[in-house]
């Protein structure tokens, strides 16, 4: 038996790529890299290909290639970045934030490679289509997100059916405790300062709106097949407990830990396996408090739509997601405010509902019809 992990790294530069390469570092007699990307980073892409001699490189972003330093040769483009992710593998990571992940996150299961997805845009627009993919190639989806990663971890796969709910836990965001009527005013520099974790703009936005923990939801739902109902969302600012599985006998049982994307992807990359990190000791005594909150959903209106999401046939992820990319997108150009943002998502559900795609072109035909229904209502606004 071949003793190395073979495995791509898609979003190689981002927020999940540095975690991952911190994971590789650790265990270097247990993965080859065997294939890199990024979007613009060309300078850290060119570090990650030196450092892990990785072969195979993909630069999304044509536009910075002259600065390429590498030593294997760089390939540019979206379309390269799908032929990376179908090169046979054990293990493609996808770390790609935003719907620009979608095809090579479905190239790379399409051809038989197993995914470890932290993408979780990809999931919730096409979700279904994924998992019927990977039922038929026999290929498995493992979750990195934290949270998903726990109720992994938690659930007995051979007691299913003894579940009674899950419970997702939440930051809260940079501003949980922050007044209701200045949420308007706020400015991007502060929705990018999360109070726990680092991690790239779009995410953070989503956490500082709570369209993160909406996005959560229907990707819970769809990674275990649970229904909207089941899924329970406590506000837990110090993100120690990452999620709970209630069983139906009144057992819980919960994911705890330090908040470091490390473990989760040490938990898909090894899976069944686990590996020895060598990370600082985790103890309940050296933790002083624990707190929870009911979430707020006046102050938070976007988590509720997350719900609606799986149960309102009006409301479809799709459109949620492609408007809210765009309507972030906007917030961090300074073009709308804070607040603003769920308001054009809210409207842009209202103005347009789909029917339930079939397949991957279909959801980014809806995909491209929602992120114009939303620009015109941005446009109108200013
Ligand atoms: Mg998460």
């Amino acid at each position: 038996m071949r003793d190395k992990k073979n495995i791509i790294l898609l979003g190689s530069t981002g927020s999940i790529g540095e975690s991952c390469l911190r994971l590789l570092r650790k265990n270097r007699e247990k993965f080859n890299l065997i294939g890199v990307s990024a979007n613009n980073n060309v300078k850290l892409l060119s570090e990650i290909v030196n450092e892990f001699d990785v072969p195979n490189v993909v630069l999304s972003n044509p536009e910075n290639a002259k600065d390429y330093f590498g030593k294997h040769e760089l390939t540019l483009g979206s379309l390269n970045l799908i032929e990376l992710s179908k090169i046979n593998c054990d293990i493609v990571i996808s770390g790609i934030s935003g719907m620009s992940g979608l095809h090579s996150a479905f190239a790379a299961i399409s051809v038989g490679n197993n995914l470890a997805i932290a993408n979780k845009e990809a999931l919730v627009s096409a979700g279904k289509i994924f998992l019927d993919q990977s039922i038929k190639n026999n290929v498995k989806i493992l979750p990195v997100d934290s949270e998903h990663s726990a109720i992994f971890q938690c659930l007995d796969n051979h007691n299913i059916s003894n579940l009674d709910f899950i419970t997702l836990t939440a930051s809260g965001g940079p501003f949980l405790f922050t007044p209701i009527e200045d949420l308007k005013n706020i400015k991007p520099k502060d929705a990018i300062k999360h109070p726990i974790w680092k991690m790239g703009k779009k995410i953070s936005v989503d956490s500082a709106t709570m369209f993160n923990k909406a996005l959560e939801i229907i990707e819970a739902s769809i990674l275990f097949d649970i229904k909207s109902e089941k899924i329970e969302v406590t506000i837990h600012p110090e993100h120690i407990i990452h999620g709970l599985v209630h069983y139906k006998d009144g057992s819980v049982i919960a994911n705890l830990g330090f908040p470091d994307m490390i473990t989760p992807l040490s938990v898909a990359l090894n899976w069944p396996s686990r590996s020895d990190l060598n990370l600082k000791k985790f103890s309940l005594n050296s933790i002083s408090k624990l707190s929870f909150y009911k979430p707020d959903y006046k102050k938070f209106p976007a988590l509720k739509l997350g719900w609606d999401a799986l149960q309102n046939p009006l409301c479809s992820p799709i459109v949620l997601n492609a408007a809210n990319e765009i309507a972030v997108d906007a917030f961090l150009k300074n073009k709308i405010k804070f607040t603003d943002i769920f308001d054009i998502v809210y409207e842009t559900l209202n103005s347009y509902n789909p029917f339930v795609p079939k397949n991957i072109d279909e959801v980014i035909e809806i995909d491209k019809i929602a992120r114009s229904h939303s620009s015109q209502i941005i446009n109108r606004l200013r």
